[in-house]
């Protein structure tokens, strides 16, 4: 069964980019300053300039001269490997157009330094593949996007059709018809995302109007098969949504009536709703968090509050005419990290595929050495799963010379084709076959007619036909045979790992340089806290001190004070024997109480 695994929150990182060349030589100024080392960013506010910068600390903060890679090491890595265990993984990239978002998901294709989150999975996914052993993957992928409150598939050949969400009980909310290929390896899954790409700007007349109002949401599918100590076969099911949101920033209301505000609200509906959960989620009061208000929340339901690991990058710009928006961003990103999630391992879900390729290519199998040959080849070009998902088969590798794998097979036809070999020898050889005339044939007029031995030879090439088809239907057979187990990863197997030593230390070191990076950034920001909480006490302890004058110095002025306590009426309590202050307090209390020169706040 699948192990529960305890609750854990949201991860939440901010991403700065840098100052664009427009912003620069218009001679902006820069608010956001931020501490990496301590996850800590500050905004100034330049609508009031006299108050202190607005700080928010986070998981990590990511400033413009941030690398993809150390972004992807540092804050993706762990869920992606997470994925490939069997968790659910979201990766949100949130704010406003213009800041990032896409150069965060998808990055600079040209350049593999540039390269964003989605093609660094595909290498971490088929990597890890790669190097497993005893495990059978299947990789799948689906683009789809929701524009205006419309999923469209951006796989499909009809970009015309729109899908609808549908819920099972067992398996969720799912979207009904939409495609997912399965992919070999890295090439064939970064052919999808291009493909997918290209049909973003289908139909959309200004590409970025289209793209900062729609999200678009990049789904791997990652299945394992493994035996278990149980010594049964068992599946684990990770998928892992990469999400680039529509565009954060307010629409403009002002002027929009009729169906341009339908056309707004529709278009922000998905952000709010989403925004709504959020707060939902967080407030700790709410019993009722409205997933169900829009495309986007009630897709991504396991990712916020669910059975998801999930990270949000909030992208923000630098320049001080960005000041708002990015306020709202980080107070959006603040609250989001509050959402609890509870992810666990999807152990032997009902809608596996690799089941039921398992399945499928140990019935073709079964097939194939079965004697009496095979019935009927099914043709599954395209195969729809219980959910009514289409899965597309592109049997590109179908064409290859098949047959030579099962060696039963080969042996069969080789038996048949020689004891039809005998056969015919023995009919030519036969002399007690004679060339008799029928004579029903010769009334009807025919000329010649066949002999004995020739209706013999005659059905024996009929014969030899049959069989000739039947090997072309098993080869036919093996063929499909392979290129379904293609499809099936196994380590060292079909997929070669190009990377050498060399690389896999540099891959090593990597990863330990982030782990140590957060570590040190946690012990920062737990340090931090312990200061804060010494200034807090010392401010207690300065008002205590305080208060500790004042009554001194009404003691001293006179016994008036001290005449009025004398006459206080007849107590009705008791005193109160527990601990009437926190421990803190009374530590300051007690040193406050102390000569001046002993106070010793905190070792200081
Ligand atoms: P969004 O998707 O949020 O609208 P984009 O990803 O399209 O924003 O980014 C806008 C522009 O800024 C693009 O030209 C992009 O290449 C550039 N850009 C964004 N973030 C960075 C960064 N961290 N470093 C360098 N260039 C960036
Ligand atoms: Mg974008």
């Amino acid at each position: 069964m699948s192990k529960p695994k305890s609750a854990e929150c949201v991860k939440v990182v901010v991403r700065c980019r840098p100052m664009n060349e427009k912003e620069t030589a218009d001679h902006h100024v820069g608010v956001v300053e931020m501490d990496v080392n301590k996850g800590v960013i500050a905004v100034k506010n330049i609508n009031n300039p006299g108050d202190p910068p607005k700080t928010f600390t986070f998981d990590s903060v990511y400033d413009w001269n941030s690398k993809q890679r150390d972004l992807y090491d540092e804050t993706f890595h762990d869920l992606v490997e997470s994925v490939l265990q069997g968790f659910n993984g979201t990766i949100f990239a949130y704010g406003q157009t213009g800041t990032g978002k896409t150069f965060t998901m998808q990055g600079i294709k040209e350049d593999p330094e540039l390269r964003g989150v989605i093609p660094n999975s595909f290498e971490q996914i088929f990597q890890h593949i790669s190097r497993s052993q005893n495990q059978q993957y299947l990789v799948r992928a689906s683009y789809l996007e929701i524009y205006q409150e419309d999923i469209r598939d951006l796989l499909s050949k009809d970009q015309s059709k729109r899908l609808d969400l549908k819920e099972r009980p067992d398996t969720g909310i799912y979207v009904k018809d939409l495609s997912s290929f399965v992919t070999k390896s890295v090439k064939e899954i970064e052919h999808v995302m291009h493909v997918g790409n290209q049909n973003r700007s289908v139909g959309a007349t200004n590409m970025n109007a289209h793209s900062s109002r729609s999200h678009a949401i990049f789904i791997v599918t990652v299945e394992c098969s493994e035996i278990g100590v149980d010594n049964e076969n068992h599946i684990r099911v990770g998928k892992l949504n990469m999400v680039d949101l529509a565009g954060s920033e307010r629409q403009a209301k002002t002027g929009a009536t009729g169906d341009r505000l339908k056309e707004a609200t529709k278009i922000n509906l998905s952000l709010s709703a989403l925004s709504n959960v959020i707060s939902a989620l967080v407030d700790g009061k709410s019993t009722h968090i409205p997933y169900r208000d829009s495309k986007l929340t009630r897709l991504l339901q396991d990712s916020l509050g669910g059975n998801a690991r999930t990270v949000m990058v909030a992208n923000i710009g630098p320049a001080s005419y960005n000041c708002d928006e990015t306020l709202t961003t980080l107070r959006y990103a603040n609250r989001a990290k509050n959402i609890k999630n509870k992810p666990k391992i999807n152990e032997d879900p009902k809608d596996a595929l690799l089941r039921e390729f398992q399945d499928e290519i140990a019935r073709l199998k079964n097939q194939l050495t079965s004697k009496g040959g095979p019935k009927k080849k099914k043709k599954r070009r395209q195969r729809r799963n219980k959910d009514g998902e289409i899965i597309e088969d592109d049997d590109d590798d179908d064409d290859q010379e098949g047959g030579g794998n099962d060696d039963d097979a080969e042996a069969y036809m080789a038996e048949q084709q020689s004891k039809l070999d005998e056969e015919k020898k023995a009919i030519l050889n036969d002399t007690t076959l004679i060339a008799e005339v029928s004579f029903s044939t010769l009334k009807l007029g025919y000329l010649s007619c066949p002999s004995e031995k020739e209706k013999f030879l005659e059905e024996l090439k009929e014969k030899g036909e049959k069989l000739m088809k039947e090997r072309e239907m098993k080869d036919a057979l093996s063929s499909k045979i392979k290129a379904m187990e293609s499809k099936l990863l196994m380590g060292g197997r079909n997929i070669i790992d190009h990377t050498n030593e060399q690389q896999r230390a540099l891959e090593q070191r990597r990863q330990e340089i982030a782990e140590q990076k957060r570590v040190e950034r946690e012990i920062k920001q737990k340090l931090e806290e312990k200061e804060e909480s010494a200034v807090e006490l010392q401010e207690t302890y300065a008002s205590l001190q305080q208060e500790v004058d004042v009554k001194t110095k009404k003691l001293k002025k006179g016994e008036n004070i001290l005449q009025v306590e004398l006459d206080m009426p007849n107590r009705t309590t008791r005193d109160y024997e527990g601990p009437t202050v926190a421990p803190r307090v009374q530590a300051a209390l007690d040193a406050a109480l102390q000569e001046e020169e002993n106070i010793d706040i905190d070792g200081r």
